[in-house]
């Protein structure tokens, strides 16, 4: 049976709950507030299912895409509301006009992020943009499965770690689906996202409305959270919080590997491990390399992993151009490469279980000199007066 001996041996995939023959496995949360599988030894048959699909314990060779692409899709306004270059968007619309089902992550009403499937066009806006936060997988694999027996087409959209749990969950190709990954820096704990946004909304005493990680008014590459709200009691007044990475702590944090799920910091599924059949990204350095797209509303990079990849990429209408593989890797070291923890995680973790501290002073406390934090309250007063 599945044994934790070190949080980094969990991605948390849930594939091992959703394919237990005696439902014997349930997530529980830990200090951090990441989510991680416990036995109930009593009733576990000792089957040796969840060794034998677990993506940690079962880990794929390196590879190579066969083709990579810098690409953006050409109505702007779909462009600015996707992270990147709106690749997504354009895959997955042409699986629900074939009437297919299109898995992905999305808000719930308490702004968690947990994985859901969508059926019309309509529906998929509730995946478009990053979301940096873990999303919770919930029964999606048993859904995709459901799907796949049917006969349609099923696109399933996550990190590479979700997908390798996936593909080991239904242990056997299906020609009907196609996975969409993404070069993945890490994600965020669910409790710290939780934290910090109640912190937000206790300041200003509102409810949100539409939260985007990824905010492209001020430009692509400087990443801004946008929060637009309702305020309480007066359901009229709309207001707009949008902070830039420079500005914005909780982003700040995440960039800074302040509190990634320690799986993270030794990724199972970088360099393609995932089987993905598709894996797209932000085209950083695309200044560099192709200097004419350079126009701040976001590039994809689209790496082209399978056959079918190529085949339903080769459907849908962008604007496109082929680059070297070799040649992006300097420029995304995430493809290849695991973020390493920041010097101070166990420390956050220790004071945020204190319960003394706010997200925002330990992000301050941890990833600013003393120089920089004294820069940011004379920058606020300034701003007030
Ligand atoms: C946690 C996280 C870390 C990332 N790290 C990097 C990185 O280091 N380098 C890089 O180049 N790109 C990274 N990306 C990918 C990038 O931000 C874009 O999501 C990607 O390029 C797709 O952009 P798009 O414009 O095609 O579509 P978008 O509409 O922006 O795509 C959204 C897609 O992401 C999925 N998604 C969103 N949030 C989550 C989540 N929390 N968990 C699982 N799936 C999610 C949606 O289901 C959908 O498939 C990351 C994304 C996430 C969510
Ligand atoms: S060994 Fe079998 S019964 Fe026991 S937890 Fe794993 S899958 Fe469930
Ligand atoms: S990585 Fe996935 S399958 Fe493996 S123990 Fe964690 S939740 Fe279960
Ligand atoms: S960095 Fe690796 S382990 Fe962490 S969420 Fe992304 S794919 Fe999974």
């Amino acid at each position: 049976m599945i044994s934790i001996d070190k949080k980094q041996n969990c991605c948390g995939c849930e594939a091992c709950i959703q394919r237990c023959p005696k439902s014997c496995i349930q997530m529980q949360q830990d200090t951090e507030g990441f989510l991680y599988p416990v036995v109930d030894t009593e009733s576990c048959i000792d089957c040796g299912i969840c060794e034998k699909i677990c993506p940690i314990l079962n880990q794929s060779n390196e590879k190579k895409p066969l083709t990579v692409y810098a690409a953006k899709c050409k109505d702007e306004s779909l462009r600015l509301e996707s992270s990147s270059g709106g690749i997504f968007t354009l895959l997955a619309n042409e699986i629900i006009r074939e009437n297919g089902v299109v898995f992905g992550a999305k808000f719930n009403s308490k702004w968690e992020v947990i994985h859901d499937y969508a059926t019309t066009a309509e529906e998929l806006a509730q995946f478009r943009g990053s979301k940096y936060v873990q999303s919770k997988i919930g029964q999606s694999y048993q859904q995709v499965l459901h799907f796949l027996k049917g006969g349609g087409n099923v696109l399933f959209s996550g990190t590479p770690c979700q997908i390798a749990g996936l593909k080991l969950f239904l242990q056997k190709d299906y020609e009907n689906l196609i996975t969409v990954d993404f070069i993945c820096h890490g994600v965020p704990s669910p409790e710290v996202w939780r934290l910090y946004l109640n912190d937000i909304l206790h300041k200003r005493q509102s409810i949100p409305e539409n939260i985007r990680f990824r905010d492209k008014r001020s430009g692509w590459k400087k990443y801004s959270l946008s929060i637009s709200f309702k305020k309480m009691n007066t359901c009229t007044k709309k207001l707009t919080f949008a902070q830039s990475v420079y500005e914005n702590l909780y982003l700040r944090g995440f960039l800074a590997n302040l509190y990634l799920r320690p799986s993270c910091h030794h990724c199972p599924s970088k360099s393609f491990k995932s089987n993905s059949d598709i894996t797209i990204a932000d085209f950083w350095g695309i200044e560099s390399l192709l200097p004419n797209w350079n126009d701040d509303r976001g590039v994809s990079l689209v790496m082209l992993n399978s056959p079918l990849g190529e085949r339903i990429f080769g459907n849908i209408n962008t604007t496109h151009q082929e680059c070297e593989y070799r040649e992006i890797i300097p420029l995304n070291p995430a493809i290849v490469h695991s973020a390493p923890a920041h010097i101070y995680r166990t420390d956050f973790f220790h004071d945020l279980n204190t319960h003394k501290y706010s997200i925002s002073s330990l992000v301050l406390k941890y990833c600013f000199t003393p120089r920089e934090r004294i820069k940011r309250i004379i920058k606020k007063w300034s701003g007030i007066k």
